[in-house]
């Protein structure tokens, strides 16, 4: 690649691998970085892969980050950004599946790229823009092919996350995965129930929202890789494989969740196991209640109150998807009439209703509000806080609240 011609994200990091190299090291690009840029789609992190240990880029660099030094990575500040800077090194035993149990810093580069997992992720690039290619990555990148380096079956067996990660690319590139690599795939599936649940979340999710994701779980379904899940997904994936939509992980997952039958409960629970965040959890258990209560009926004032303008939208996209009928301006219509959007836009506060009430206190305050709100928000009072004043005292005085 011609120098001029790289991307802006690697001129940015190309000070830092010519110091490195200035300090008698080698230093190249690698990784994803290296592939997006050949197959011209936006890069997300440039990842720099050098024969200098971690101690040795602390010596050459005063900023630096240890944010993964027992695997040889340190974060090397430059100005306002951060780029991770990872020593050579081959992975010798993946004992549990899980971690690898070693990892061995190397000086050569050729060590270092006969570890990543496959061809298009094997790729190095020189300071000046020349590509290095051990395992013929760029002829695959040219026909769309992600196959394993080396001895398939082995590498599989090294690291099972690898299987997902090949549908992973799958998805996003819409490339094939090689057939001596799916030979490989499937006689080392098994392994795959040993790995951690949030590297396989790490995995799934970019599946989701790749591109492709329908070849890609096609594929992931006749091997059956789904049955080394946790959690029984297959029925919502069959379902999900016939969307043709392209999904964020939001409605991807409530989607699934849906198609899979799943009630509340049991979504949170299976989130909860993909090591999702409780924010998540509870937006996806959100959007999965609006979406059965909107198949039953249409919206109107109070649910689009509880759901809000995003959710509603996102709720009625979902609709859209599963090929019901949809109508996505009656949201925006009630939503633009709504007198109040929370219970904080009431010009009434329980300080004001406990003022009335000489200091009583009691669950009568939360009660009266509530009330004052629905009434609010259906046009029944006007929200001035006045006639809220007024509202609740003739309530207070004629002991309806008080208990
Ligand atoms: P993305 O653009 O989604 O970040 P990526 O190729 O950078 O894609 P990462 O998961 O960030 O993927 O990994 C960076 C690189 O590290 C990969 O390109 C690959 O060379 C190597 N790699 C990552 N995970 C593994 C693994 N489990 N086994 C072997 N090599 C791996
Ligand atoms: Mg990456």
């Amino acid at each position: 690649m011609r120098l001029d011609k790289l991307p802006q994200e690697f001129k940015t990091a190309l000070p830092v691998l010519n110091q490195i190299q200035a300090a008698g090291y080698e230093a190249y690009f690698v990784g994803g970085s290296v592939r997006d840029s050949l197959l011209k789609r936006p890069i997300h992190d440039v990842d720099i892969a050098t024969s200098a240990t971690p101690i040795e880029i602390k010596e050459i660099f005063s900023r630096t980050v240890d944010i993964g030094i027992e695997h040889g990575t340190i974060l090397v500040l430059q100005g306002d950004i951060g780029l991770e800077v990872t020593t050579f090194r081959t992975e010798s035993d993946y004992q549990d599946f899980r971690h690898p149990s070693e990892v061995t810093f190397v000086r050569q580069l050729s060590e270092d790229l006969r570890r990543r997992d496959f061809t298009i992720n094997a790729l190095a690039m020189t300071s000046k823009g020349e590509i290095i290619d051990h395992f013929d990555g760029i002829s695959d990148l040219k026909q769309q092919i992600i196959r394993a380096v080396g001895n398939p079956y082995e590498r599989f067996s090294e690291d099972a996350l690898r299987i997902l990660r090949a549908f992973r690319f799958a998805s996003v590139l819409g490339f094939s995965i090689d057939l001596e690599t799916i030979a490989g795939i499937n006689a080392t599936k098994a392994l795959l129930a040993n790995i951690s649940i949030e590297r396989i979340e790490m995995e799934f999710t970019k599946l989701l929202v790749g591109d492709f994701r329908q070849v890609a779980l096609r594929e992931m379904l006749r091997l059956s890789i789904d049955e080394q899940f946790p959690v029984d997904l297959r029925a919502g994936l069959i379902q999900l494989e016939k969307v043709s939509d392209k999904l964020n992980l939001e409605t991807a997952w409530t989607l699934l969740v849906y198609f899979n039958h799943f009630d509340e409960e049991m979504t949170k629970k299976v989130l909860k196991i993909f090591k999702h965040s409780n924010h998540f959890v509870k937006k996806i258990a959100t959007l999965l209640a609006g979406l059965n209560i909107r198949l039953l009926d249409n919206w109107n004032i109070d649910r689009i109150y509880q759901y809000g303008l995003e959710d509603s939208l996102q709720i009625e996209s979902i609709l859209k998807i599963l090929g019901f009928e949809n109508n996505f301006e009656i949201i925006h219509e009630i939503y633009n009439k709504l007198p109040i959007y929370t219970k904080r836009d009431l010009k009434i506060n329980g300080s004001d209703l406990l003022k009335l009430a000489n200091g009583k206190q009691g669950k009568w305050i939360g009660t009266l509000i509530n009330q004052i709100e629905n009434q609010v928000l259906h046009g029944e009072l006007a929200n001035e806080k006045a006639i809220l004043l007024d509202y609740a005292s003739l309530q207070i005085n004629n002991k309806l609240m008080i208990d």
